[in-house]
């Protein structure tokens, strides 16, 4: 098959070309490299099934040829306050690749009568009141807090969707991607796993925001790219979690980190969380589990191991002149 995956260049769009490739379909990773990067995909650029198309999403998009797929994960998603690439640095820019991005991403799908997928995300519950999310609550979102930027042009992805689903039959997925980690995610992008890990290979004590009693739930990557394949595999159009069920503060969370580095700086407490930075968060996963038979199965433990192990490589190559 050949797929469009706008985002391809970015740490989830990244993973998917190379899962893609290795089963033999034909790749188009679109992407404008404002928070993606052309590192994440260089061991694919002499691949002849892969091609990379510089495009912002945002501007209509126009194939030479059909494809059969469409994976829209074209969008800022660090809600870091000082991160250049944060979407609270791209406001507008994050709006339109929710908003125009997933207009044209469809536009391509019906077009060509492709099936499309799109990267939904946890933001969509907001802060959320209902404890594990289910698909079916509505969210506590904030229209015009700041994280509205992204939470908001992700419920409006989500409407459209179903709308061009609904009215032009439009053969469509959603997929709710809660919190995950792995190699490849921006050293600098400011999210509480490259910056503890970043921190403790540096031997530096971890930020931890606020008092750390916030949960998160993290689910690694491959885990990650295994469910949205069944996803994509699958006949469901309604919104369905992917990620990982295992909750833990985020103070925990830290404390593990330097367990696994060996780092000794300890954690110093900041207050810097965001107006609205959700005080937990879990999936709910019986969705997934029934539909698509999909569990995760890579434990934090090992997640971090791995990601560690690829972070540390990175902090080891040379910087380029
Ligand atoms: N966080 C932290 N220290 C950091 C970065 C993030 O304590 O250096 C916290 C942040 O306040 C949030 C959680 O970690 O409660 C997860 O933040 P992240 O930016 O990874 O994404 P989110 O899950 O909020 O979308």
């Amino acid at each position: 098959m050949r797929i469009l995956i706008t985002g391809g260049a970015g740490f989830v769009g990244s993973h998917l070309c190379d899962r893609l490739l290795a089963d033999g379909h034909h790749v188009i990773a679109m992407d404008n490299l404002i928070t993606g990067s052309r590192a994440n995909v260089a061991h694919l650029i002499n691949h002849p099934q892969f091609e990379l198309v510089l495009h912002n999403v945002a501007q209509r998009i126009v194939l030479p040829q059909p494809v059969n797929v469409v994976l829209h994960f074209a969008s800022p998603a660090s809600p870091s306050q000082t991160a250049p690439t944060g979407y609270l640095q791209l406001p507008i820019q994050t709006l339109k690749a929710g908003a125009l991005g997933t207009l044209n991403a469809l536009g391509v799908a019906k077009a060509y009568g492709a099936r499309f997928l799109l990267a939904s995300t946890s933001e969509v519950y907001g802060d959320p009141l209902e404890h594990p999310q289910r698909e079916s609550y509505w969210g506590n979102v904030d229209p015009v807090g700041p994280r509205s930027v992204y939470d908001e042009a992700k419920r409006f992805a989500e409407a459209l969707t179903m709308a061009y689903h609904r009215t032009h039959a439009v053969d469509t997925r959603i997929v709710r991607i809660f919190n995950t980690f792995g190699p490849r995610m921006a050293l600098d992008d400011g999210r509480v796993v490259p910056n503890f890990v970043g921190q403790a290979l540096r031997g530096l004590p971890l930020t931890v925001y606020g008092d750390g009693a916030q949960t998160r739930s993290f689910c690694y990557v491959d885990d990650l790219v295994d469910g949205i394949l069944a996803l994509l595999e699958s006949s469901e159009h309604m919104p369905v979690n992917i990620g990982n069920p295992h909750e833990v503060t985020i103070r925990e969370f830290a404390e593990l980190i330097n367990g696994a580095t060996g780092n000794a700086a300890g954690i110093v407490c900041e207050d810097r969380r965001t107006q609205g930075d959700p005080q937990q968060r879990k999936p709910d996963l019986t969705r997934a589990r029934t539909l698509l038979r999909w569990e995760p199965r890579v434990d934090l433990a090992e997640g971090l191991r791995r990601t560690i192990h690829a972070f540390r490589e990175r902090l080891l190559e040379p910087t380029p002149a």
